[in-house]
């Protein structure tokens, strides 16, 4: 018999991925499960259920061995209620998901912003070993942000804490998925940088990425990396100028906080780390206060995709109080 578990759950607009975790075997069981519309309406508790028993059926786990059901939110949650205030990705707001998904499974639901999970995943990693305060950062389709004060998770004071994404960087910029404009994630998300690749193409700019465009195809982070290596001048501008602005607000950010280290994750910095890191580290340290930057480490996440799964383990083991 296998031992006790969690189920860490990251959950996408259009697909659910489950996994079973411990902190002996790490991740030893994994499905992927699409959404399913019903009349136009996604029941996400009921989706998540059957997730869970398909990945239960799967891997043999009996409802004992399972103590906890973790769950990464896109979106600001309360861990304590499971109330969902906005999860504008998944067209959820003031949901109370934790209490829906309990009616359908026997076990204690846990909720937690996904990039959170993914902080406290990169914490149970080592990474974070023998220091104390730490910056993450997922940059991809959007940039999410966590803080790791005294080793320990900061939410603030109504869970929305670390949203780097938001920072307001320029005045009339460009729209945000917020609704304001100008955000850094407005500036140099993935979507920003392939919004302004794909516009300058369409003026007819050359870039191996034409192609891409011409058949509506969205440009991934992997087409970026491809674009790089290939000495793409459109891209390689377009990339360096999102590097060096957030160089810059992570320089900002220092500036206030004087933390220990600077974690890098997410799809852009997975596929083009080599080039991009070294460019964000040159304007970070352009723009800080010497002696505040002097010993602040900027280093990619080592965990990619599954750092939110393993943070799924941390967070049941906070809330129940228990080694699992
Ligand atoms: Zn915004």
């Amino acid at each position: 018999m296998k031992n006790n578990c969690i189920i860490s759950i990251d959950m996408g607009g259009t697909k659910i991925l489950t996994a079973a975790v411990n902190s002996t075997d790490g991740i030893f069981a994994r499905v992927k499960h699409a959404t399913k519309v019903t009349k136009g309406k996604i029941n996400y508790a009921q989706n998540l259920a059957e997730a869970v028993r398909e990945l239960q059926a799967e891997a043999q786990i009996s409802d004992e061995q399972i103590k906890a059901i973790s769950l990464g939110v896109p979106g600001s949650v309360n861990p304590g209620t499971g109330v969902i205030s906005l999860a504008p990705n998944l067209g959820l707001k003031n949901y109370n998901l934790k209490r829906e998904l309990e009616k359908q499974l026997p076990y204690p639901v846990l909720l937690e912003n996904d990039v959170n999970l993914g902080a406290l995943g990169i914490m149970h990693s080592g990474m974070t070993k023998g220091i104390q305060n730490a910056l993450v950062v997922f940059i991809g389709t959007g940039i999410g942000g966590a803080l790791i004060f005294n080793n320990k998770l900061y939410r603030g004071n109504t869970f929305t804490a670390g949203e780097i994404g938001h920072l307001h960087i320029l005045d009339n910029g460009p729209v945000c998925g917020c609704g304001k404009h100008g955000c850094f994630e407005a500036i140099a998300s993935r979507t920003a940088i392939t919004r302004d690749i794909t516009a300058e193409i369409k003026l007819g700019k050359r870039s191996k990425l034409a192609k891409l465009v011409k058949n509506k195809t969205q440009i991934k982070s992997k087409a970026l990396a491809t674009a790089v290596t290939a000495n793409d001048p459109l891209a390689i501008r377009h990339l360096t100028k999102a590097a060096q602005t957030t160089g810059k607000v992570l320089a900002s950010i220092n500036n206030l906080l004087n933390l220990d280290m600077i974690i890098l994750g997410g799809g852009v910095i997975e596929a083009v780390k080599g080039f991009y890191i070294p460019i964000i580290k040159e304007s970070f340290h352009e723009y800080s206060l010497a002696a505040s930057a002097k010993n602040t480490k900027i280093l990619p996440s080592k965990l990619l995709d599954d750092a939110p799964l393993f943070g799924g383990l941390m967070l049941a083991e906070e809330f129940l109080d228990m080694k699992i």
